[in-house]
């Protein structure tokens, strides 16, 4: 059972939505949108692939037809990558579960800052990268490390870089991911020049299942569970995740990691 968190972002006066996040209070009304939410979520984003999943198989199962290999292997293809949708899915909506039970646990190590860049880049489907391009911007020193759960910051890197590449209609996607520091903090952006987002809607960008344009992301084979994630994935680094943005010009998330503590280090 789901009980909705709703992310809400503070704006920032005089300029165009910049934000820092902030996590609402939860309203029992609300959860029986996320209800509804959830059914038109398995409706759509499971019964599609399971149907086509299913067709291919059944045709594949014809003995009394010869298929010719090129054709099977395409079938065969078009099945892994279903699946992979399903299972990408149940990932996302199993850690949903575990950031609203509040048990989102990670797993900090001392790790690489240029290491998880660089795999997270490394990481991005082929098909999305090859009309993008990706730029690694460090201004720390060589070998420098921070304290965070490398799996998870992975996770939040892929979603953010494939949305920088998903979301912009530019015929030159350009993706600079840039590492820094800043007051106590490791910061890694994802900064894109995509369609951006306009200030009313970048408010709800991090609440789960919310969508800018319902027709673009579904061609796109969105969810709206990626940035809930991302953000309670920092909120269990006791980080933070930031976006500015400006339509039409582009979109830089910043993620914050704080620089572990004086007592905890030996
Ligand atoms: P999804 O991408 O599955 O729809 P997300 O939670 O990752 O869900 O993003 C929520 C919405 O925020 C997206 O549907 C999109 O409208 C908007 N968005 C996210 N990242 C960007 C970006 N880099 N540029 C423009 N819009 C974005």
């Amino acid at each position: 059972y789901y009980l909705l968190h709703n992310f809400s972002v503070l704006l920032d006066e005089e300029k165009m939505g910049e934000g820092l996040l902030l996590r609402d209070i939860t309203k029992e009304e609300e959860i029986d949108t996320l209800k509804n939410n959830l059914i038109s979520l398995a409706s759509h984003e499971f019964k599609t692939p399971i149907t086509t999943i299913k067709g291919s198989v059944e045709t594949l199962l014809r003995s009394e037809v010869e298929w010719e290999p090129e054709f099977k292997q395409e079938l065969l293809e078009g099945v892994h990558e279903d699946i992979e949708r399903i299972q990408h899915l149940i990932n996302d909506w199993l850690d949903i579960s575990k950031i609203d039970s509040g048990a989102m646990n990670v797993e900090p190590n001392t790790i690489r800052a240029d290491h998880v860049i660089e795999l997270s880049m490394e990481s991005i489907p082929k098909t999305l990268k090859h009309d993008a391009i990706l730029e690694f911007n460090n201004y720390v020193e060589e070998g420098f490390t921070f304290y965070a759960d490398k799996m998870r910051v992975q996770q939040v890197l892929i979603n953010l870089i494939t949305n920088a590449i998903r979301y912009n209609d530019s015929n030159r996607k350009k993706v600079d991911i840039t590492l820094d520091k800043e007051n106590g903090y490791t910061t890694i952006s994802v900064a894109d020049n995509g369609i951006g987002i306009s200030k009313d809607h970048l408010e709800k960008i991090f609440n789960l299942f919310y969508q800018v344009d319902l027709t673009a992301t579904r061609r796109t084979g969105g969810t709206g569970l990626g940035l809930a994630i991302c953000a309670g994935i920092m909120e269990a680094h006791e980080g933070r995740i930031k976006v500015v943005s400006e339509p039409g010009m582009g979109s830089k998330f910043i993620i914050y990691f704080p620089d572990r503590k004086g007592e905890d280090l030996i």
